[in-house]
Formats: structure tokens, C-alpha cells, sequence
């Protein structure tokens, strides 16, 4: 099959979340079941440290609007995928990937490039993979100006990956300008122009990165408004579980730890990595005590607020060591910041985004809290368990879909979970498992042993979006 992923971000030339690592595996794996699969993303500022081993593919003019732009199209193969990036001075080269004041310009832009460039390198999918809003647009604009041009873009199909409900695009309607058509009920939601809800309306297929998530956002609670427009097209709708790089959060080869490990060597291989990690942050080294983590944006999808309201309770009734890596939210970032010059010795945080301390963070710790208000799929819960790091989750999203709770007593388990969205659950469990690491060993080891025997293997998950494609196509 041939397939186009076009994703506003791509590891390892651009990341701030999980659908920059996604835009990478994905892509690779399907590559592996020998499809024809290449990547489309755009050409941010930091990617021009690569410009040398690019090739020049060609330019198109883009007309939105009365605005006419130029975009040149540059291809990189990375890891055997051809990559095309999209290059507009004007706006991509910019510091951030999103939250400008022109951002529905800026993805408008990118989406008309997308089709246009299908002619200049010529290669017409038969599947267009989008994502999220940032490419929402782009089966309206397909079926709108490109259909009807020739046979090539009047069968492409499009899948549109749902990877998180709460960005949507959503802008003034003034942008409907862009799309060179008269006001369109098709985007429009709330009076105002929402991208997301053009792709869930107009693409071929639509799926989102886990089976609870999937059916979560049909209800009010989790469908940030768009729950109606998702139930009209419910049986267009499917959830795929994300996988992760096994070769990449592998701690038997990770080349950025402290000391390598595998599940039969798992107990000293962690307290290696405890003893480096507590070092570096300057922590009191003390072995015998658990170290608890959070890697992960500080926003409020996260339940963050769960844990300002408990951690401090915690830290000061244990002797549990307590990292924090994120950046986010000022008042979040804040509060560790405080609760870091509270117990400088127990406490530590790092504000900002470093893949190296993240690694040797995920093998480090003892307890990896992840308390999410909504999680499409999450990825830091599944890393955490690879690394022998028992999560602790809220029952939500794909955090339902991968941590089996802990059974005290048939001893099953990858980790620790709750229902409600409470500070008290969280709390709870997180004492559970202060006390089981430090007075249930046997128990303790044989959950790390599960946890990181667990398949999340990107096989798994290419295989399920290659019998979608093949559902999307008909074959
Ligand atoms: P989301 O996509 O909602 O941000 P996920 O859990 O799906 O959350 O994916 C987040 C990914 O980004 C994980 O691979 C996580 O390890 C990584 N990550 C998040 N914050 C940081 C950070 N500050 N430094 C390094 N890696 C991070």
C-alpha cells in the first residue's frame, strides 16, 4: 500500500508530545510490512541543522484566501523513510510549533501543501494518514478543490488519528477565508471554525489511539463538545492501542543509562541507576528507599492537581524520593519548584525537555505516577513498565487499556490504579506502594517481572492500522 503520514511533528526533527514519536514508529514498522510509507511534516527552524543531506523536490504555490505563498518541498531519508518537509519561511521557521496567533494560517498553509505536493513528487496515496487538527482540513480541502482534478487524488482515502480531543483547531471564522469556499457547515462548530471537526466529518475513517479512549469520547464528560459529531460517525470510528519503539526503551541496551539491565538482572540494574540519578540531582542516596517519578507535560489533562494535592502529604509521612520532569503550566511548575526548596534533599525537579535524563528517570524509578484526567493512549505508563517501573494510573483512556492493577491476592498485576478522579485514590495507591516496595518484596519483584514482560510491541499496533487501511480501501 502506499501510504502518506502527515503529521505537524515528527521525532526525531520535531517533538512535543507523543504523536512526534508515533509519526516515527508508526511509519517505520509499516515499513517493515513492506509497505511504500513516507512521512510529511514541516520545516521548523530547528531542522536546518539536517538542510545539507536534504534533497530539493520542488516548490508549489499556495493560494488561500488571496494569499499567495510558496512552499518548497525537501526530502531526508531517515532510518530507510523518506521524510518531506515542508518549507515556508514565514510560517515554520519559527522558535515554537504551535500557539502563534496565526496557527490556523499556518496549518491551512500546510494543508493545502500536502495536496499540492502529491503532484510535485508524485506519489498519490492510497491512504492519506492525518493527524489531529493541525491536518483536520485536509480531506475537506481534498474533496473541495483536488477530487475532481484527475484519477489520483479522486481515490485517495483518509484516515484521521484522533490522538488528543482536547486541541481541536478551533479559530475565529474569519479563517473559513482560507479554504477558498463559502462558509461551510462542515467546519464550522459553535460559530467558529474547528479543524478537528472538519476531518471527523469528512474522513474516510476515523480512529483514536485506544480502545477505552475510543468509546470515552462519545459522552459528553470526554467528547470536549465534539462527542455529537464523533457519535454520528461511531461506526467509522475505532481504537488502536500505540505501541512503543522496543529497541529504543529497551534498559537491556539503552545507550543513556547509568547501567543496563534486563528482567532477570532488574533489581540491580534499578538500583544502579537509583544511585545515579540520586547523584545527579544531588538527592540523599539511600537505596533502600523508593524513588517516585513523573515525565510528562504539566497540564491539567495530566491530573496534575491530584498530585500538588497529595505529594507533600506523601513526602512528609515517607522517606520516598520524589523527580519531576515536565514543563508546563507557571503554577505547577511552581509548586515542584517550592516543594523542591522544601525537601531539597528528597525532592527534585527538572523543568524543561532533556530525552537522555527522561530515559535514565524512567529506569531510576521505583513508581511512575500518571493520574490523568482523560489519556488517549499515553506512552510514559508503558516506558515506565518496560523499565520495570510500576505505574500508578488513574482507570482512564489508554492507561485502562495497558496498567493491569495490582491483585493482592492472586499476586497479578503491571501496577496500580484507580477510578475516580481523586486526590485520595492517588494518595492511596501511592502509599500501597511505598509499603509493598519496602515490606513486600517477593510480591514487589514478581509485579516488575510482569511489568516488563508486557507486548507493546509497534508491531502489534502497525498490524492493526495495516487491516485498517485495508478495510479503508476495501481490499
Ligand atoms: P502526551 O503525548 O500527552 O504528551 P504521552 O505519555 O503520550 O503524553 O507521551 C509523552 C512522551 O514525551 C513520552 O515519550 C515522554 O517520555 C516524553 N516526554 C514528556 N515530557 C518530557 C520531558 N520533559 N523530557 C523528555 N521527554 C519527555
Amino acid at each position: 500500500m502506499r501510504i502518506l503520514f502527515c503529521s505537524s511533528e515528527a521525532f526525531p526533527f520535531s517533538k512535543t508530545g507523543g504523536l512526534a514519536d508515533m509519526a516515527l514508529f508508526l511509519p517505520k514498522s509499516l515499513k517493515q510490512l513492506k509497505h511504500d510509507v513516507r512521512i510529511i511534516t514541516p520545516y521548523y527552524s530547528q531542522i536546518s541543522k539536517y538542510h545539507q543531506e536534504m534533497k530539493f523536490l520542488g516548490s508549489s504555490t499556495i493560494q488561500m484566501g488571496g494569499l499567495d505563498t510558496i512552499v518548497n518541498y525537501y526530502e531526508l531519508i531517515y532510518q530507510d523513510i523518506p521524510y518531506i518537509f515542508v518549507q515556508n519561511m514565514h510560517y515554520f521557521e519559527r522558535d515554537q510549533l504551535y500557539g502563534y496567533n496565526d496557527d490556523a494560517e499556518r496549518f491551512a498553509c500546510f494543508s493545502y501543501a500536502i495536496l499540492e505536493g502529491l503532484k510535485i513528487f508524485d506519489f498519490y496515496p492510497q491512504i492519506l494518514h492525518l493527524n489531529d487538527w493541525q491536518t483536520g482540513m485536509v480531506p475537506f480541502l481534498l474533496d473541495e478543490h483536488y477530487r475532481h482534478r484527475n484519477d489520483s487524488y479522486y481515490s485517495i482515502h483518509t484516515l484521521l488519528t484522533i490522538h488528543n480531543l482536547e486541541y481541536q483547531g478551533s479559530f475565529d471564522p474569519y479563517v473559513s477565508r482560507f479554504f477558498n469556499v463559502n462558509f461551510n457547515y462542515t467546519y464550522i462548530h459553535f460559530e467558529r471554525v474547528n479543524f478537528l471537526k472538519a476531518g471527523i466529518e469528512r474522513a474516510t475513517k476515523i480512529n483514536t489511539v485506544s480502545p477505552t479512549y475510543r468509546n470515552e469520547i462519545l459522552t459528553g464528560e470526554y467528547g470536549f463538545t465534539l462527542d455529537g459529531a464523533l457519535s454520528n460517525r461511531q461506526h467509522d470510528l475505532v481504537g488502536i492501542l500505540n505501541g512503543i519503539d522496543a529497541h529504543v526503551f529497551d534498559p537491556k541496551t539503552d545507550p543513556l543509562l547509568f547501567a543496563n539491565y534486563d528482567s532477570t538482572g532488574v533489581k540491580d540494574g534499578k538500583l544502579k541507576n537509583k544511585e545515579g540519578i540520586l547523584h545527579q540531582f544531588d538527592l540523599d542516596v539511600d537505596l533502600k528507599e523508593p524513588l517516585i517519578a513523573y515525565v510528562g507535560r504539566l497540564a491539567t489533562q495530566k491530573g496534575i492537581n491530584l498530585m500538588t494535592d497529595i505529594l507533600e502529604e506523601v513526602i512528609y509521612h515517607s522517606n520516598a524520593r520524589f523527580i519531576l520532569m515536565g514543563s508546563g503550566n507557571d503554577a505547577y511548575q511552581d509548586y515542584f519548584r517550592y516543594l523542591t526548596y522544601k525537601y531539597p534533599k528528597r525532592v527534585a525537579n527538572y523543568i524543561g525537555f532533556n530525552e537522555k535524563v527522561a530515559h535514565q528517570i524512567y529506569a531510576a524509578s521505583d513508581l511512575f505516577m500518571m493520574p490523568s484526567r482523560f489519556e488517549p493512549c499515553g506512552l510514559g505508563q508503558m516506558i515506565a513498565m518496560a523499565y520495570g517501573s510500576l505505574p500508578i494510573v488513574r482507570e482512564t483512556g489508554g492507561l485502562k487499556d495497558t496498567v493491569k492493577p495490582f491483585n493482592q491476592f492472586t499476586g497479578e498485576g503491571t501496577g496500580f490504579s484507580f477510578s475516580n478522579f481523586s486526590s485520595y485514590e492517588l494518595k492511596e495507591k501511592l502509599f500501597e506502594g511505598i509499603y509493598l516496595y519496602k515490606n513486600k518484596k517477593r510480591q514487589w519483584n514478581k509485579l516488575v517481572k510482569q511489568a516488563m514482560e508486557q507486548d507493546f510491541s509497534l508491531e502489534k499496533m502497525a498490524l492493526a492500522y495495516e487491516q485498517l487501511y485495508q478495510t479503508i480501501i476495501g481490499v
